[in-house]
């Protein structure tokens, strides 16, 4: 049967779908199955919804920023799906919805030698006020950039969609004549029946052997802190996206500086390769990633230096998931029929969560995809790929 035959039709009776993995691409997918008729729900999270990077994230949005590739529709579709949700469900005031301003500012050191002032800049408002950089350009606009809390955002839309949320840890899941039909949760007697599964495990999917034998999904390491400067009303709503050279002659970092309605203010930075941990709880900074981020934010502006700020609100590591071609995987697991995946969207998840679920939904319910051609996400093209190599 062809891969267009094998979906639920939304004409047929009420459809259980079991969503594994309450981040930002599981909500986003529970929330769009729940609009469509007769669906009912259930998300499998093994810790606590947004409890990984889908809480830690940025929630950075940028309309044109993926254009020119394949993944340029769907951060289109998400960043005007986004409008509409902050419309709906009151974004603003609920998760912290807003347009930005973002610039690109050039920070060096003060071993590295600039003398030009942050202040020479028009562009950067007053609380950027640090003494050692060079000119500032402007990147995005208030039509083109916005941000939304992650966590908040995440939470928002898993209780918009109603879906009954199970604490529990997926296994494996039940194939028969080639056909996904349940959830075994660890430590749980019964598995969890359904009609279609949705794998939305993040930098954990390839703990399940039904996707590692298909393609790899690695995790990168990236550090946050969030701050909380003494006087909040002097923060505009301007991102910046720094380079910034620790030393002269060492690499450039490119940290990124968001700040938040909350009055708080977000900064990420310092990835690396390492061991994705079973616990998401347990995933912790490494010090010297934290320290180099408060030394970066105490050179952007006085407002965030370490010793003036009012309160340092997180120090934190999460891990992006990332496919070995760049390119999130969505769709069909080939082989097994009404079993989904939905991951690897690096650092964009939390733009992309939106089209990402909207199409999945229209996929498995109705066949095919409207809001976003899913062919160059689909998991068959690493199938082809390793059979070509192993021929
Ligand atoms: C520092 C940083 C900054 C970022 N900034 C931005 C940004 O500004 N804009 C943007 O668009 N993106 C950003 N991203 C990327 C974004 O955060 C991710 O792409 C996105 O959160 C991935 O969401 P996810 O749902 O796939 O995975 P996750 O958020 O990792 O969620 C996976 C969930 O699955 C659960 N799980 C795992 N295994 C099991 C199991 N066996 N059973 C049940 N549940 C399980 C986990 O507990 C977890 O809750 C950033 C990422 C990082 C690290």
């Amino acid at each position: 049967m062809a891969a267009s035959e094998s979906h639920l039709s939304s004409q047929s009776a009420s459809k259980h779908i079991v969503v594994c993995g309450g981040g930002v691409i599981g909500a986003c997918t529970a929330y769009f199955l729940s609009q469509k008729l007769q669906t009912s729900v259930t998300v499998v999270e093994k810790s606590a919804p947004a409890c990984a990077a889908s809480g830690k994230a940025g929630g950075f949005l940028a309309l044109d920023w993926c254009d020119g590739g394949p993944m340029s529709s769907l951060a289109r579709a998400s960043f005007d799906l986004h409008k509409s949700l902050a419309e709906k469900y009151n974004g603003e005031d609920v998760y912290g919805y807003r347009a930005l301003t973002t610039l690109s500012v050039p920070v060096l050191s003060e071993r590295g030698g600039s003398s030009s002032s942050m202040k020479g800049s028009n562009l950067l408002p007053d609380w950027v006020d640090g003494e050692t950089a060079r000119p500032a350009k402007q990147i995005g606009t208030t039509e083109t950039t916005a941000q939304v809390h992650p966590r908040l955002f995440t939470q928002t839309l898993l209780s918009a969609s109603e879906a009954k949320v199970i604490k529990g840890e997926v296994e494996t899941i039940i194939v028969e004549n080639g056909h996904a039909t349940g959830v075994v949760l660890k430590e749980m007697k019964e598995a969890v029946p359904a009609d279609a599964v949705v794998l939305a495990l993040g930098p954990w999917s390839n703990r399940l052997s039904m996707i590692s034998e298909l393609f790899n999904i690695s995790g990168l390491k990236a550090h946050s802190i969030i701050l909380r400067p003494r006087e909040p009303d002097r923060i505009t709503p301007h991102a910046l996206f720094l380079s910034y050279q620790p030393a002269p002659g060492a690499k450039m970092l490119d940290p990124e500086v968001y700040p938040r309605p909350t009055g708080e203010v977000y900064i990420c930075g310092m990835s690396k390769d390492a061991e994705v941990p079973e616990n998401p709880e347990s995933i912790t900074g490494e010090t010297e990633s934290i320290e180099m981020l408060h030394k970066i934010a105490g050179t952007v502006s006085s407002h965030l230096k370490r010793d003036t700020v009012s309160e340092v609100v997180a120090e934190q590591a999460c891990f992006l998931p990332c496919t070995d071609d760049g390119l999130p995987v969505i769709g069909e697991l080939p082989g097994v029929k009404n079993c989904y995946v939905a991951t690897g969207h690096s650092c964009w998840g939390i733009l992309n969560g939106p089209a990402t679920g909207a199409s999945l939904a229209e996929l498995i319910l109705e066949g095919k995809s409207t809001t976003v051609d899913l062919k160059p996400f689909a998991p068959a093209r690493f199938v082809k790929r390793r059979t070509r190599l192993e021929v």
